[in-house]
């Protein structure tokens, strides 16, 4: 079955919604905390449908309940109302299935770039030589050999990036999760690694959810956009992104009218009083 409209080659016909496989599903998510002294509601009403093969964007504005609406989905969070499924299973009953990326890029400083790619793997008990195998393939493939030995400090943080995808990448999950991966990033290092980053999840054939407050992260790397409004998030549009992107130079990409008229649209969902 081919999968890959993100690479959005002309041959390749979407598939219409209700045909699409469902790789992860929310279901009137709603999160409150509450420690005893105080109440926060920071989610009250998301669902959502994430196909195989796409990217769905969440955006929002700051402290709008993104990251919290984040560790639910990778399964770090029980949510107070609703649950969330990948594979016919709630998440934290599905170890492996979904595979995340943070802002920080948390490798560990004492590890070099391949003991840091292959974290995962030891975790799941992967043997060393095929761990190693596995890491090495996606290190070539990514544009960081020579790098292997090399402790993350002497990296850029762009490079950085790049082995926390790896990472993410090596154990093989069905669904990637990112958290504002990139604004932590210079501004040219940031819209670079945007087109990279989708390129290696069209490659792979995976599925990805991306939470930022960056519309243009969003309009960059997804199919789809889910707006949250201001917390307690409720959503408040879903676009579609038609768009061809992938191997397009970034700065065509922000300058091309189609990409300027999805920023107005979001900009003005954002907006919006709650
Ligand atoms: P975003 O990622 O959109 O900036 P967050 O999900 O981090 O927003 O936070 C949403 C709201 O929930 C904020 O008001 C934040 O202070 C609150 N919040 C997040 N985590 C906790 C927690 N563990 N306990 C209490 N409040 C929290
Ligand atoms: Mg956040």
């Amino acid at each position: 079955m081919m999968t890959n409209d993100i690479a959005g080659t002309a041959t390749i016909a979407r598939a219409p919604a209700t045909a699409r496989k469902v790789v992860l599903r929310a279901d009137n998510l709603g999160v409150v905390f509450d420690d005893g002294h105080r109440r926060v509601e920071a989610i009250r009403k998301v669902d959502f449908e994430l196909y195989q093969g796409e990217t769905l964007a969440i955006v929002g504005p700051s402290g709008c309940g993104k990251s919290t609406l984040f560790n639910a989905i990778a399964g770090l969070l029980r949510p107070t109302r609703g649950h969330v499924e990948a594979a016919g299973r709630r998440v934290d009953d599905a170890t492996g299935h979904v595979g995340y990326m943070l802002q920080k890029d948390l490798l560990l400083p004492w590890r070099t770039v391949i003991d840091n790619v292959i974290l995962g793997l030891e975790v799941r008990k992967v043997p060393k030589p095929r761990a190693y195998a596995i890491a090495q393939e996606l290190i070539r493939a990514y544009g960081l050999a020579g790098f292997e030995h090399a402790k993350p400090a002497s990296l850029s943080g762009g490079m950085r990036q790049r082995v926390a995808i790896m990472r993410t990448l090596a154990f093989d999950p069905e669904v990637i999760l990112l958290d504002e991966p990139f604004s932590a990033l210079d501004f040219q290092t940031r819209l670079l690694l945007q087109a990279d980053v989708s390129r290696i999840i069209a490659e792979r054939r995976k599925s990805a959810i991306l939470v930022t407050h960056d519309i243009g992260e969003a309009i960059a790397m997804a199919d789809r956009i889910l707006v949250l409004s201001g917390r307690p998030a409720t959503v408040r549009a879903l676009h579609t992104v038609d768009l061809p992107r992938v191997g397009r130079d970034p700065v065509a990409l922000r300058t091309d009218p189609a990409f300027q008229d999805y920023f107005a649209r979001i900009w003005a969902d954002l907006e919006m009083p709650s």
